[in-house]
């Protein structure tokens, strides 16, 4: 089953629900691309400091899903900062997972006391101006780092990768990147499964038959965002595909929203350098 897309500013599409590998063990990684591709999904999220790029594109070539059907994300770790180590950190990432190009090469994290993020947003530019890379974006920015980059380079990322569960739902970065066509992509989208016990999250899992993550996972969609869980097993895989036959009301939105708590599971972006 293919997912829907959701238009990028720069004419491409991303495939909205896909599945992330942070703390996919490499010798697994593999396994679960293939998983992954034949349960349906097309967008992979990868990033060079998760350790399993080769695994990555072992998973891509072995899979009888066409390359160009697939969405790849990777992303340049916060010490690979800096013009001319991008270069060599995105081109290290191209020789891992085996392809000359991958879909989207985000920003890992903006690491403000590094002072270094225009510069390798500036890299980033060039990249994608070479094909090195289709899509160039973000993760883990705040407005203001959003308006150092645009504002000095006139490019405004595809998306922003952030940490957005049902108790850190981030209305104001939401609403700034609906404001300037930035695409919110929610990591740990589940939030450590915090939340699968909660009334609003009970209420909409008893009436329409579905488990908590797929409650959770759908009302990401319906916010607008893309979602990328993670699942190591085929059947966690499958469960967390299975959320287009059911939606949430415009009540239950507003009940979800309700869980709000500021409460992260990652760093601060402000303080992780
Ligand atoms: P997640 O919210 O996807 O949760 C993963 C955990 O939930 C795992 O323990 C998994 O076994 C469990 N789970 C998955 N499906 C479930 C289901 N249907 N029912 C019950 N439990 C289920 O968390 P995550 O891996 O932290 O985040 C998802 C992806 O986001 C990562 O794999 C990575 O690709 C990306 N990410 C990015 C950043 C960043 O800084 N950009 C940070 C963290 C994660």
């Amino acid at each position: 089953m293919a997912t829907a897309g959701l238009a990028l500013n720069d004419g491409k599409t991303l495939p909205q629900l896909g599945f992330g590998l942070w703390q996919v063990p490499e010798d697994q990684t593999a396994r679960v691309v293939r998983e992954g591709l034949a349960a349906g999904y097309r967008l992979i999220d990868g990033a060079a400091i998760y350790g399993n790029e080769a695994g990555l594109g072992e998973g891509l070539r072995s899979s009888p899903v066409a390359r160009d059907e697939v969405f790849v994300t990777t992303k340049v770790w916060n010490d690979r900062q800096g013009t001319a180590s991008t270069r060599k950190a995105v081109e290290e990432s191209l020789a891992r997972i085996g392809l000359p190009s991958v879909d989207l090469m985000l920003i890992h994290w903006p690491c403000p006391e590094r002072g270094m993020f225009l510069e390798t947003w500036k890299t980033l530019i060039a990249l994608r101006e070479e094909g090195k890379v289709a899509s160039i974006g973000v993760s883990n920015f705040r407005v203001a780092d959003l308006e150092v980059i645009i504002g000095e380079t006139g490019v405004v990322p595809v998306l922003n990768q952030i940490e957005l569960h049902p108790r850190l739902q981030q209305a104001e970065l939401r609403a700034f990147h609906a404001a300037q066509g930035i695409v919110t992509q929610s990591w740990t989208p589940l939030g450590q499964g915090r939340c699968f016990e909660a009334a609003p999250v009970r209420a909409v899992a008893a009436r329409a038959g579905k488990s908590p993550a797929q409650v959770i996972l759908r009302w990401h969609l319906q916010l607008g965002c893309s979602v990328i869980p993670r699942s190591t097993r085929a059947a966690g895989l499958a469960e967390n595909l299975d959320i287009f036959d059911f939606s949430l009301t415009e009540a239950e939105m507003a009940a979800m929203s309700t869980l709000e708590a500021g409460e992260r599971t990652g760093p601060d972006p402000a303080e992780f350098n």
